[in-house]
C-alpha cells in the first residue's frame, strides 16, 4: 500500500469513527467488532470494552433470536437489509437528549445491515449502520396527532359535541347498505324541541343554547356504546340505533321524552321548561337508499308534532314498502 492510500485509509477511517451514525461491525458470531464514537456516546460503553462481546449480551434490548436471524440472512444471501422506525421504533435503546423533540424518552432509529466480505471474498462480517431519525419520526407522529384531532373536529357539533349532519349522514347511510346486506333489523329517532323559537324569545339565544346542550347530554346519557347519535339541524336530533326494533326504539324513545319533560334547564336564575316529539322508522331493504329512510321517520316525527308535540310516533310501513322490489 502506498503512503497515500494509507493516509486516505487513515482519514476515511477518522471520519467513519466521528460520523453522527451509528456504526458496528458483528461477525457471524455475533461478536463486536466495530464500534464508533455515536454508539460510544449514546450506549456509555467505549469500543474497547464491548469489543468481541455478544452484542446481544450487552444490549439486552436487542432480541436475540431477530438478531441473529438479520445476521444469518443478510450474510448468506449478499445483500443489504433495512429496518424502519416504524416497524420496531428502535434496534439500540438510546436516551433522547434532543432538546426540541425533548419529549420522547428513547432515540428512534432507522437501521440498515450490509454484507461485508473479506479480502477472500467471503463474507464473515456484517456491518449496521444506525441512523438517529428522532426529529423525523416526532414529526410524523405529531402530524398524525394533529390530522386525527382535525379529523375528529371535522366531524363534531361544536355546541354538543355530537356527531354533526354530514358525518352522521356517512354513518347513516353505512349503516342501511349494512341492512340490505345483512338483513338485520335498525331503527332510527328523529327529534325537535317543542316551540323551541318560544324558548330563544322568551330567555334568549344563549339559553336555547343551553337547551339544546342539555339535551344532547340527555340523549347521551340515554344511549347504549354502539348507538349513533348526531345533531342533525338547529333543534333536531338523530339517533340510529343498530340491530333494533322500533318497538325497542319506541321504549328508549318514550324513556329520553320523559326525561326531558321532567328535566328543568336553569339559565341565569331562570327555570326553563320544554319538551320534545320524536318519529321512529324502521330501516327495510325494499328502502332506495338512506334518505328514505331518514325521511320516514321525519314524517312520523311531523304527525307527533300534528298531533299535539310531546309524543312518539312510529311510521307504518305500507305492504310496498316492506317488500322487495326487485328490478330488471
Ligand atoms: P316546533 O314545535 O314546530 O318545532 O316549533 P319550533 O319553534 O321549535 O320550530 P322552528 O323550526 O320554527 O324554530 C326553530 C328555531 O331554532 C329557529 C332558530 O332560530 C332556532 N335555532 C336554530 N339553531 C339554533 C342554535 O344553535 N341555538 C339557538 N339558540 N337557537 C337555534
Ligand atoms: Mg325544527
Ligand atoms: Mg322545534
Amino acid at each position: 500500500m502506498s503512503d497515500k492510500s494509507i493516509d486516505e485509509l487513515h482519514w476515511m477511517m477518522g471520519m467513519l469513527h466521528t460520523i453522527n451514525v451509528g456504526l458496528v461491525v458483528v461477525d457471524l458470531e455475533y461478536r463486536i467488532k466495530v464500534w464508533n464514537e455515536f454508539m460510544e456516546n449514546r450506549s456509555g460503553m467505549k469500543a474497547f470494552h464491548v469489543r468481541d462481546h455478544l452484542l446481544f449480551e450487552l444490549c439486552r434490548e436487542v432480541p436475540e433470536r431477530w438478531f441473529k436471524n438479520k445476521v444469518k440472512s443478510v450474510s448468506k444471501i449478499g445483500n443489504q437489509s433495512f429496518t424502519i422506525w416504524e416497524q420496531n421504533p428502535y434496534l439500540f435503546k438510546f436516551k433522547n437528549y434532543r432538546p426540541i423533540t425533548g419529549a420522547v424518552e428513547y432515540m428512534y432509529q432507522n437501521t440498515t445491515f450490509i454484507p461485508l466480505s473479506s479480502p477472500n471474498g467471503e463474507i464473515q462480517h456484517v456491518g449496521i449502520i444506525v441512523y438517529d431519525v428522532t426529529d423525523m419520526a416526532v414529526t410524523k407522529l405529531e402530524l398524525e396527532t394533529s390530522n386525527s384531532s382535525l379529523e375528529l373536529l371535522s366531524r363534531t357539533d361544536r355546541l354538543t359535541q355530537l356527531n354533526n349532519r354530514g358525518y352522521w349522514e356517512e354513518c347513516l347511510e353505512t349503516e342501511f347498505k349494512r341492512v340490505k346486506r345483512t338483513k338485520q333489523p335498525a331503527s332510527m329517532i328523529i327529534f325537535d324541541i317543542d316551540h323551541f323559537k318560544k324558548v330563544n324569545d322568551t330567555y334568549g339565544h344563549m339559553a336555547g343554547d343551553e337547551v339544546i346542550r342539555q339535551t344532547s347530554d340527555a340523549l347521551r346519557q340515554s344511549i347504549r356504546e354502539t348507538d349513533v347519535p348526531g345533531r342533525y339541524g338547529g333543534e333536531e336530533f338523530v339517533l340510529i340505533l343498530i340491530n333494533t326494533k322500533p318497538k325497542d326504539a319506541f321504549i328508549l324513545a318514550e324513556r329520553l321524552r320523559k326525561k326531558i319533560e321532567a328535566l328543568t334547564v336553569t339559565f341565569e336564575g331562570k327555570a326553563i321548561k320544554y319538551t320534545v316529539s320524536l318519529g321512529i322508522a324502521e330501516a327495510t331493504p325494499a328502502m332506495q337508499d338512506h334518505k328514505e329512510w331518514l325521511q320516514y321517520a321525519d314524517q312520523a316525527l311531523y304527525t307527533s308534532k300534528e298531533s299535539g308535540r310531546n309524543k312518539t310516533s312510529t311510521h307504518k310501513p305500507t305492504a310496498e314498502e316492506k317488500t322487495v322490489v326487485r328490478k330488471a
